[in-house]
């Protein structure tokens, strides 16, 4: 397949030569990029903050585009699940929508009393020029509440710039509320959506080591424990690629220090919790964090060698949003016995790519921002046997004859913690063992790449 010219550096094939990988740049017009807009990221940071009002000013096709997609569960409130919006139209664009934004504010705050709300400018807000910041004073000023702009047009750059702006939106609510009773072992985890309830499973871990958590940011998030965020010890950042900032910003401001982590696989899971536990310093925590680990492990190990041995020498490819993912994706997929031959991120940055290319095996793909086209072609390519994707990954691999595995926020399967490897083993085994794989013809993609 022909590679659009001004992608080719951001496609890597590992071998013996040192490369390095573009990334971080807007995408190529016309290559119909598989990741999301800078709204959609703000949108997907924020989202599982249970108890705010979340309201999207702009055309109704952006609030479904992120509508209920993602498995953000909450242990309480769930006004989160409602996807409010300016519903603007054709008169709106020509007249501006402010008015409409102030009384519909006014109205969705009487009705459902939320602790915060956050609004969210689209393309279209971009172009129209509202004010939405003196809106968002006025009607905080007037309820009593913050009202939070989240100024994040699709167009004004990557999704990760979303990430950013959404960070500086939890930033401005940390600091506002009184931390007297929160203990020196405490953490806020950060980058952790609770997809599917994984948010309780790493709450857990902590809980039995000794650790107290303030806020979980942003999976069952609410927004008093953002209000507190600042009196924790230690930020533990999960999703670097939308936490990163947040966790640096809390740094510089507070002076708390942060970690990165990932919570994907055995032995990053367990590395995170030791990392927890030495950043402590206490003796008596890490005997209980060992003591974890031996517990968990032992419980899933035996059905994980179970699966191991159909696995063995399988092929897969990876495409998920942040590197870290990847990361823990390549190491758990090394459990299973099973070899990474595609890999790619929507928002990985030099440094990421760099490590994807030590850990992974030669020969493998490294892409940035890939599109479908590119996508079909390389899976065709490298005979893999299963991709583990998103939403947006899973039509492809049906269509290709492949098993798929759903790493995204629509998922419905907890894959974080011991007993999310267990989970995703159980799940990657399903797939690629599937009977069914024997009546679908492989290859089903033309080499123009349409898939057929
Ligand atoms: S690109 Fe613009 S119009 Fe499309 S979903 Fe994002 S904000 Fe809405």
């Amino acid at each position: 397949m022909e590679i659009l010219k001004d992608r080719r550096n951001q496609i890597h094939r590992k071998g013996d030569e040192p490369g390095s990988i573009t990334c971080e740049k807007a995408s190529v017009a016309g290559s119909v990029s598989q990741r999301a807009c800078v709204f959609c990221g703000s949108r997907v940071v924020l989202y599982p903050v249970a108890d705010a009002l979340h309201l999207v000013h702009g055309p109704i096709g952006c609030a479904t585009y992120t509508w209920d997609i993602r498995g953000a569960l909450s242990s309480g409130p769930e006004l989160h699940r409602m996807s409010f919006s300016t519903d603007l139209n054709e008169m709106d664009v020509v007249y501006g929508a402010e008015q409409k934004l102030y009384h519909s504010l006014i109205e969705l705050i009487d009705a459902y009393k939320p602790k915060a709300a956050f609004v969210y400018s689209t393309c279209i807000v971009g172009l129209i020029g509202d004010d939405v910041v003196s809106i968002c004073k006025k009607v905080a000023a007037e309820k009593d509440i913050p009202v939070l702009p989240v100024e994040a047009p699709g167009f004004a750059g990557t999704k990760k710039d979303g990430y950013k702006i959404a960070c500086d939106a939890l930033l401005s609510l940390a600091g506002t509320a009184n931390t007297d009773t929160i203990s020196a072992k405490s953490i806020n985890i950060l980058g952790d959506f609770n997809i599917a309830g994984e948010t309780w499973v790493i709450r857990d871990y902590y809980q039995r080591m000794g650790v107290n958590v303030v806020a979980t940011v942003t999976g069952d998030g609410r927004v008093n424990d953002i209000q507190k965020m600042h009196g924790a010890t230690l930020n533990v950042v999960q999703c670097s690629g939308s936490m990163t900032h947040l966790a640096r910003s809390l740094k510089e401001k507070y002076n708390i220090p942060f970690i990165r982590v990932s919570y994907f696989g055995i032995e990053d899971t367990a590395a995170a919790l030791y990392d927890v536990a030495r950043f402590f310093g206490d003796d008596s925590m890490l005997a209980r964090t060992k003591e974890l680990v031996r517990q968990e492990t032992q419980a899933i190990m035996p059905e994980i060698r179970r699966y191991a041995r159909d696995l063995e020498g399988k092929k897969a490819a990876i495409y998920v949003g942040g590197a870290f993912k990847a990361f823990s994706l390549v190491r758990a997929l090394r459990t299973l016995g099973m070899g990474t031959v595609l890999v790619g991120t929507q928002t990985g940055n030099p440094e990421d790519y760099e490590q994807l290319r030590e850990i992974c095996d030669p020969g493998t793909i490294i892409v940035d921002d890939a599109n479908p086209l590119e996508l079909c072609s390389f899976l065709k390519e490298q005979r893999c046997d299963v991709f583990i994707g998103g939403v947006k990954e899973r039509a492809l691999a049906y269509k290709l004859g492949l098993g798929f595995c759903d790493h995204n926020h629509e998922r419905k399967e907890a894959l974080a913690g011991f007993i999310g490897m267990r989970n995703f083993a159980r799940e990657i085994h399903a797939t690629i063992m599937s009977p069914i794989w024997k009546f679908v013809p492989r290859d089903n993609c033309e080499d123009s790449g349409n898939p057929s």
